[in-house]
């Protein structure tokens, strides 16, 4: 083949699979670097294969020249696993196929490897073909000019690839900006949501202190509760929030069957004082899992304390059980309070929906990361005015 025509026919096999790998990881959105590093050396790979294969280079050719532009490539990409193959699988084709001489091919690798120093250089590419045209010039005794025609032609292809490589770089960095971007627009929405939930109850206070007569006796008793209640409540959204933004759970041995317990042992007073039946009914075991004793109870006390909060008539409930498969240890909360509609059904999950006066919303959300790090599950079965059943899944090791 006229070398212009191999090198055009080159550029294709060099641009398929790159393009292939640019589409793959550009629309798909679950892809971090690692994949994405691993990709883009299997498109190096696929284009030396296709190379080989398709550019029926004789083995004196000095064509082979543009064989070189994969492991170029990895280079300035500085991809170590993909050079190294590279190199590897190079020395391999070229000693077998080809028959170089073993020797030199080594000492062009190495050269390689140390010129590969400067690949920040711009005139990395340009050093490199010029050893490689050395090379081929020694090891192939080629016609000195036609060599140099080569060698400016490749120049002249690597440099419409550079440019392809660059803008390919440009959209892959605009898609994972993307990706984050989605990531810190939930972060400024909670932050926004925060913001608007403080600012009503400080609202509220200024409110009273503008009316606030402090020489009025009856202002001051009337007042100054109402004002102490919006900031007990402001700081339960930050006290909540700062939990869910600082979960950190520290596993270590735990018998959950026990927290279980004790939790509701906790909760004895209030269930006395409310009149609430509380009927509790635990398996007779030790169930030892990894976990977080702390966060798995403040869980615990979450659920349970909306459990409390949904009870409004005479014959409350709650009842408190646990169970035991050979996968999961469970934990039923069951009540027969207010229950839930469809359209809170739908919500309630979502940080900071709430249906109380004084919620925050955020109950059940830090609830879920809780268990998500221990590879929980939590459902809830819920019916107006009949109850609320919630059930945790918790793997057992
Ligand atoms: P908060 O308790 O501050 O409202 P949560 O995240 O704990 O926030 O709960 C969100 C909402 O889910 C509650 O406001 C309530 O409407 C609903 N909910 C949760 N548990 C129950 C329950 N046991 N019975 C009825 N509704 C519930
Ligand atoms: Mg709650």
């Amino acid at each position: 083949m006229n070398f212009l025509l191999v090198l055009l026919f080159s550029f294709i096999i060099i641009l398929f699979p790159l393009l292939t790998y640019l589409f793959f990881v550009a629309y798909n959105k679950n892809i971090d670097s690692k994949l994405n590093k691993f990709y883009f050396g299997l498109a190096l790979i696929t284009i030396y294969y296709l190379q080989i294969k398709y550019l029926q280079i004789n083995y004196d050719s000095s064509v082979i020249i543009i064989t070189f532009i994969p492991l170029l490539i990895a280079i300035i990409k500085d991809d170590k696993i993909s050079i190294s193959i590279l190199m590897i699988i190079q020395i391999l084709t070229l000693y077998i196929i080809y028959k170089y001489n073993i020797y030199s091919l080594l000492i062009l690798h190495l050269i390689i490897i140390i010129i590969s120093l400067v690949r920040k250089n711009k005139l990395f590419p340009v050093i490199y073909f010029s050893i490689i045209s050395i090379f081929l010039f020694i090891e192939l005794r080629y016609n000195i000019l036609l060599l140099i025609f080569n060698y400016l032609a490749i120049n002249i292809l690597y440099l419409f690839i550079d440019i392809f490589l660059k803008k390919g770089d440009k959209i892959i960095n605009y898609h994972m900006s993307l990706k984050e971007i989605e990531q810190e627009k939930q972060i400024q929405q909670s932050l926004f949501k925060i913001a608007h939930e403080i600012k009503n109850p400080l609202a509220v206070c200024k409110g009273y202190f503008d009316m606030l007569d402090l020489n009025n006796k009856k202002h001051i008793e009337k007042y100054i509760p109402v004002i102490k209640e919006e900031i007990e409540h402001s700081l339960l959204i930050l006290q909540d929030f700062l939990s869910i933004t600082k979960i950190k759970v520290e596993k270590d041995i735990m018998d959950i069957n026990m927290l279980v317990e004790e939790v509701n042992d906790n909760f004895k007073p209030l269930f006395k004082n409310k009149k609430i039946h509380n009927n509790i009914k635990l398996i007779d075991d030790e169930v030892y899992i990894n976990g977080d004793y702390n966060r798995l109870k403040q869980v615990l006390i979450n659920i349970v304390k909306n459990s409390i909060e949904a009870l409004n008539k005479e014959n409350s409930k709650i009842n408190i059980m646990t169970m035991k498969n050979n996968k999961y240890f469970q934990i039923i909360v069951e009540d027969n309070g207010v229950g839930m509609d469809e359209e809170v059904i739908k919500h309630f999950s979502e940080p900071f929906y709430t249906t109380k006066q004084n919620g925050t919303g955020l109950g059940i959300t830090l609830s879920k990361e809780i268990l998500k790090e221990h590879n929980a599950t939590i459902t809830y079965k819920s019916e107006k005015m009949i109850g609320t059943k919630v059930l945790i899944n918790i793997p057992l090791n």
